[in-house]
C-alpha cells in the first residue's frame, strides 16, 4: 500500500532513497554483508561517513573553518552540551519561539547557564516570529530555532545577528540561509537528513577548545576522532549519505526551497480561502515544513485525521500540545503528496459545511 506520509518526524524517505537501500540490504558495495553488519573501522564505512561529510559541505558551501561532527543523543542532548563546550562565560541569548525553544532553555539552565530570553512572541501564542535586535548585554551566543515544528512557524531569513546558534532539525537543507553570522547549526536527522539516531552538529573550529568535559560531550574530542570515539551510527551515517546525494542531485538547497516554498503554497493558498480550515500563524513568519490548520472544532479535526488515513494520507494529526492538524512537507514529500492533501481538504470541506 503507498501513502503518503505527513509525520514530523521520523518522516518519509525519498523513494529513490528506499530503492537504493533495498539494493544495498543484501550485499553493500559487493561486500558480502549488509550495511547494517559491517565495522566502523573499515574501509567501507570510511568512504560513506567521509563521503557523508563532503555531500554536507557542497550542499552548504562550508568553509574550511567549520568541523561536522556526526553525533548521536538528539538535538535535545545538545541542548546541553552546545552550552557546556561554547558559552565561555556561561551566559547565552535564547528567542523563544515556543515548545523547542523552551527546552532548550530548560536544559542549558540545568548545565549551569544563564539563559536570558531576548525575544518572545508568548504573548502572541506564538503565532509568530519575534523582532529581535543585537542586545545590549554581552552574551556567549543567541540561540535559535529556525523552524517551530509543532508551532509551524520559521525565520524567512536569518536576523542580523552576531554569534548565532541554530536549531535547524526541522528545516535543515529546507531552507537556503544565509550563514555567515553562524557559530553552530545542530539538529536530529530524522526529518530532513534520514533516520532516527544521527544528530549533526555543524561548528566553527576555532570554538573548538579543551575542555575536561566527559568525552562523549567533548567537542575537542569527538572531532579529533572524526566522530568516531565510540561506535557511531552506522546505518544513520549511510542514510544520511544517500539523502545527500539525492538532494545534489536534484540541485540542492536552493532548489528544494523552491520546490518546498511551491508545495507549501499550494496548501497555504487554499488555507487561506477555505470557509472551514484555518491557519493562525501570521503570513510572513510560516513554515515551509510544518502546516499547522484546524477546523477549530476539534471533533470535525478528528473525523478529518481518520477520513484522511481512510485515503492513504497519515500523520495529520498535530502535536498533542496544541491539537488540530499538522502537515510537514520535508524535502522528500513530492509536489503530488501536496496536491493529494489539497484534493482532500476540498472534498472534506464540501461535504462537511456548516
Ligand atoms: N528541536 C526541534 C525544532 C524539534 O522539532 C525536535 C524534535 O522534533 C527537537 C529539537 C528534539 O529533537 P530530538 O528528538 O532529535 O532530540
Amino acid at each position: 500500500m503507498s501513502v503518503y506520509n505527513f509525520a514530523a518526524g521520523p518522516a518519509m524517505l525519498p523513494t529513490s532513497v528506499i530503492n537504493q537501500i533495498k539494493r544495498d540490504l543484501p550485499s553493500f558495495n559487493d561486500s558480502g554483508m549488509s550495511v547494517m553488519e559491517i565495522s566502523h573501522r573499515s574501509d567501507l564505512f570510511e568512504n560513506i561517513i567521509n563521503g557523508a561529510k563532503t555531500n554536507l559541505r557542497d550542499l552548504l558551501n562550508l568553509t574550511d573553518d567549520y568541523e561536522i561532527l556526526f553525533l548521536q543523543g538528539g538535538a535535545t542532548t545538545q541542548f546541553a552540551t552546545i552550552p557546556l563546550n561554547i558559552a565561555k562565560t556561561k551566559h547565552i541569548g535564547l528567542v523563544d519561539t515556543g515548545h523547542w525553544a523552551i527546552r532548550a532553555q530548560e536544559e542549558a539552565k540545568k548545565a549551569g547557564i544563564t539563559v536570558d530570553t531576548i525575544a518572545s512572541s508568548k504573548d502572541n501564542q506564538y503565532h509568530n516570529i519575534p523582532k529581535i535586535s543585537q542586545p545590549q548585554q554581552s552574551l556567549d551566543y543567541i540561540h535559535l530555532t529556525t523552524n517551530n515544528t509543532i508551532e509551524g512557524t520559521a525565520y524567512d531569513q536569518l536576523p542580523d545577528l552576531k554569534h548565532l546558534v541554530l536549531d535547524v532539525s526541522s528545516n535543515f537543507l529546507a531552507q537556503d540561509y544565509r550563514l555567515e553570522n553562524v557559530d553552530l547549526i545542530y539538529g536530529g536527522a530524522q526529518k530532513n537528513l534520514g533516520i532516527a539516531g544521527l544528530t549533526i552538529v555543524i561548528i566553527r573550529k576555532d570554538l573548538i577548545v579543551d575542555t575536561d568535559l566527559p568525552s562523549m560531550w567533548n567537542y575537542k574530542i569527538l572531532a579529533k576522532k572524526n566522530s568516531m570515539l565510540n561506535t557511531p551510527p552506522v546505518f544513520a551515517i549511510y542514510a544520511a549519505d544517500l539523502v545527500l546525494k539525492w538532494l545534489k542531485d536534484l540541485g540542492g538547497v536552493p532548489e528544494i526551497e523552491n520546490r518546498n516554498r511551491q508545495k507549501s503554497s499550494l496548501v497555504y493558498d487554499f488555507l487561506d480561502n477555505s470557509k472551514l480550515f484555518n491557519n493562525t500563524v501570521e503570513k510572513k513568519s510560516r513554515s515551509l515544513t510544518n502546516l499547522v490548520f484546524s477546523t477549530g472544532d476539534p471533533k470535525l479535526d478528528k473525523k478529518f485525521i481518520e477520513k484522511a488515513q481512510e485515503n492513504n494520507l497519515v500523520n495529520l494529526k498535530g502535536h498533542r500540545l496544541v491539537g488540530g492538524m499538522r502537515a510537514s512537507l520535508y524535502n522528500a514529500m513530492p509536489y503530488e503528496g501536496a496536491e493529494a492533501l489539497v484534493d482532500f481538504l476540498e472534498k472534506f470541506e464540501s461535504e462537511n459545511r456548516r
